[in-house]
């Protein structure tokens, strides 16, 4: 075997390795926020559960707080320690799963309100805490969290006489506005809570946009805040930029990545970037999704790794130091779509590798 020395061919560029950059727009972030409150016919709140759907609780709390939030949702007490240390002590901040065994402490020692979803967490929370603030939680057909109708009226009184601050429950189908399963929802609502003199709550983001029947006294969007679906109208608030490591010249017929799957129909330039599945970067999207210069989407070609994935580069007219594949291009949703899932797993997959960088 001889070797045709073409030095040309190895002048490989590279640039220094880094991690990728999760920017994350705090004023996109509020313009949404505000966006569904004009559209909410009563109290907005903001649910930031999950470290605030993957993209950092504490600023988004307080982004949100200086935006006039004044009701935050979490989905465990522990989440909402970080979110009272980051908005101080006047917002009310409510927690999806209840009184769980144990939270006693943590409800009172950072002024958290359970919802109450059961008998159980009642009696709990009525023997171990009955002066801290709760509300309730029902079930209207989810079949996820909440009193069921017949418990619900077995104890109504007795929780009337303890005085809930909130009557809630969650909508199963309201990205769909045509299901039948929202107005069912919505009657079985009423059915348990009519008459009550207690502020009520049933519309997450799809529930806005169902209309103002839906809304009640409280709103409490989550995902449209974060500029996903179904608010398509939301302004997008991530983007996520990748530093290219190598640079290389491939020739017709060579392969990119593990198990060959992708092979150069012509000569190629090929860059490989520092991102991977273990960022939320799903090995699904693969074929389906670039990664941008600007306005210039390149293909993603081969399999994606761990940490790298390899962008056919030819149509560039430049070398780029970095490439983006959350962009305005391509949101949250358009990836989310490429991995056969949803922008809200994409959101809180995107992992604690990047260097995160948020624009006030
Ligand atoms: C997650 C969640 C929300 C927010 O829902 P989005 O679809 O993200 O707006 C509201 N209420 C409950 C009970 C939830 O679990």
């Amino acid at each position: 075997m001889t070797f045709a020395l073409d030095l040309s061919r190895f002048a490989v560029k590279k640039t220094g390795m880094s991690t990728a950059t999760l920017t994350i727009d705090l004023t996109a972030l509020r313009a949404n926020w505000r966006a569904l409150k004009a559209m909410s016919q009563a109290e907005t709140g903001a649910v930031i559960k999950a470290d605030g759907y993957g993209l950092g609780s504490a600023p988004v709390a307080r982004a949100l707080l200086k935006e006039g939030v004044k009701t935050f949702f979490v989905a465990a007490a522990e989440e909402g320690i970080a979110v009272r240390d980051a908005v101080g002590s006047g917002p009310v901040i409510y927690v999806f799963s209840g009184h769980m065994e144990g939270d006693s402490p943590l409800l009172q020692d950072h002024d958290l309100t359970p919802l109450l979803n059961s008998v159980d967490q009642l009696i709990r929370h009525a023997e171990t805490i009955p002066d801290h603030p709760f509300g309730v939680q029902l079930d209207t057909g989810m079949n996820r969290l909440g009193m069921e109708a017949v418990e619900w009226f077995a104890v109504k009184d007795l929780v009337l006489g303890l005085g809930p601050k909130l009557i809630m429950s969650h909508l199963a189908c309201a990205d769909d506005p045509d299901h039948p399963m929202n107005r069912q929802q919505l009657l079985e609502f009423k059915r348990l809570t009519e008459g009550l003199n207690v502020p009520r709550s049933l519309a997450a983001t799809g529930g806005i946009l169902l209309g103002s029947e839906y809304h009640f006294d409280l709103t409490r969007p989550g995902i449209g805040i974060y500029g996903g679906r179904p608010f398509v109208k939301a302004r997008s608030v991530v983007t996520v930029d990748v530093p290219v490591i190598q640079i290389r010249e491939i020739d017709k017929g060579e392969t990119v990545g593990y198990s060959n799957t992708w092979t150069a129909p012509t000569p190629r330039r090929i860059a490989t970037i520092a991102a991977g599945y273990a960022d939320g970067i799903i090995r699904a999207m693969g074929p389906k999704i670039r990664a941008y210069a600007g306005d210039v989407g390149c293909p993603v070609v081969g399999r994606i790794s761990m940490d790298m994935i390899g962008v056919d580069i030819t149509l560039l007219d430049h070398t780029p130091k970095r490439l983006s594949l959350l962009t305005r291009q391509q949101g949250v949703d358009t990836v989310a779509t490429a991995a056969g899932t949803i922008g809200y797993e994409i959101l809180t997959s995107l992992g604690a590798r990047y260097k995160r960088r948020y624009i006030e």
